[in-house]
């Protein structure tokens, strides 16, 4: 017999059809003997549907009370669930964050898990009971709701396999798994059938946006073995596992792009000992995540023009900053939003040469000009226009061997 955790996202309960389908699902692992415990996020748009009421309620909002209001999403689908397995006779119940306990820190909007307790809800599994838990949601220590971000009831549904010591956790969505790239640029991407957790953390924190980054980390972390699988076809899904389980190592696994970054090019810059820190220091303060970074350096030595990606949403702000940083010296501010940030991921790399070369030919030979280029120990990274974006993702796809049939 084996504890599972299993988590349906958004467009696996948004109705109650849906909601009947997930629980024959649920029935047929409790059928094979499993103690399940089941996930569930709030039915898809009801979460985006709380925060614009938030929003337009109180634009300068209580962050508590934000996370009150949409928090109740995820206790509609676990009641929900509950009913309709009890209806299945399935002996079931519900489990709000709070009720579990599912402890965390008071970021309100953005928590993290500090302790779960799972005395109770261990019991209840060993009755053969279905526990369904609202994922999602936490509580902080002044006893008040909070939430883990969006997209967090992946995260909640690890950390619960993890606090269960479960054998795994299948998580439901509405893809049949991860895929070389995003099928929808490329339709000869094929589903992986195993990756492991530091290219799917690349790969989502990259943009494939199949998974809460912060939930791949904490399945790394406890080992958690993950599976993402789709909750309207039968087909088998991708593991994400450690390394070692990956026998045949590919070079490059897959390819990501976001296209939510800009550029700034600050040219002309006086090329003196500490002019680095005098662009990015204030950026920090102001709460900038600074990406890629490239510095030039003039012939003559005496100019440098630093240039630099932050989140799109940031472009304006990070300019008013660096306009107002009195003591720093620069002819010209230039800024572009219409690129794209491209990466390939693998961890065969680490043994592999020439990977970045390939990379490089493939954009060359396609006529598209690299503006920054950032390299880590599994992934190169390139920013180009995005209007080249579905021309560059196909062109390296092939040129990595990674087209399907
Ligand atoms: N319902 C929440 C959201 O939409 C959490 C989740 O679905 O993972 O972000
Ligand atoms: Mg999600």
């Amino acid at each position: 017999m084996s504890r599972i955790v299993m988590k349906f996202g958004g467009t696996s309960v948004a109705d109650l059809d849906r909601i009947r389908n997930v629980a024959r699902r649920v029935r047929k692992e409790v059928e094979a003997g499993n103690q399940v415990a089941v996930v569930v996020s709030a039915m898809a748009g009801t979460t985006d549907q709380l925060v614009k009421w938030v929003e337009d309620a109180s634009p300068l909002h209580d962050a508590r009370e934000y996370d009150t209001v949409v928090a109740a999403g995820e206790q509609i689908t676990s009641g929900l669930l509950a009913l309709t397995l009890q209806n299945m006779d399935i002996p079931a119940r519900s489990w709000l964050g709070w009720q579990v306990p599912f402890k965390t820190d008071d970021v309100h909007g953005a928590a993290r898990i500090s302790e779960i307790d799972t005395t109770a809800m261990r019991e209840r599994l060993e009755e053969g009971v279905v526990c369904v838990m609202a994922g999602f949601q936490g509580i902080a220590d002044d006893n008040r709701i909070t939430t883990l971000g969006r997209g967090g009831s992946d995260t909640s549904a690890v950390a619960l396999a993890a606090a269960l010591e479960a054998d795994r956790c299948d998580i439901y969505t509405d893809v049949e798994g991860v895929f070389t790239t995003d099928p929808r640029i490329v339709p000869k991407a094929r589903k992986l059938e195993k990756i492991t957790y530091e290219e799917m953390l690349e790969m989502a924190s990259l943009g494939a946006k199949v998974l809460q980054t912060r939930s791949v980390a904490m399945a790394m972390n406890h080992g958690v073995r993950v599976q993402v699988l789709s909750s309207f076809t039968d087909t088998p899904g991708t593991l994400v596992v450690d390394e070692d389980e990956i026998v045949e190592k590919q070079v490059v696994s897959g390819i990501a792009y976001a296209n939510n970054e800009a550029r700034i090019t600050l040219v002309g810059v006086d090329n003196t000992p500490g002019i680095a820190g005098e662009v990015f220091s204030p950026l920090a303060d102001g709460n900038i995540n600074v990406d890629m970074i490239i510095q030039n350096e003039s012939e003559d030595g005496l100019k440098t023009d630093i240039t630099f990606t932050v989140p799109q949403g940031d472009v304006e702000k990070a300019i008013k900053i660096l306009e107002n940083a009195s003591s720093l010296k620069y002819e010209r501010l230039v800024s572009d939003k219409n690129v794209v940030k491209i990466s390939v991921i693998g961890v065969g790399m680490r043994s592999h040469a020439g990977v970045a070369a390939t990379m490089f030919q493939t954009l060359a030979d396609k006529g598209i000009n690299i503006q920054v280029i950032s390299t880590s120990e599994i992934k190169i990274s390139v920013l180009i226009d995005s209007e080249y974006t579905e021309l560059a993702v196909r062109a390296l796809h092939t040129a990595y061997g990674l087209d399907g049939a």
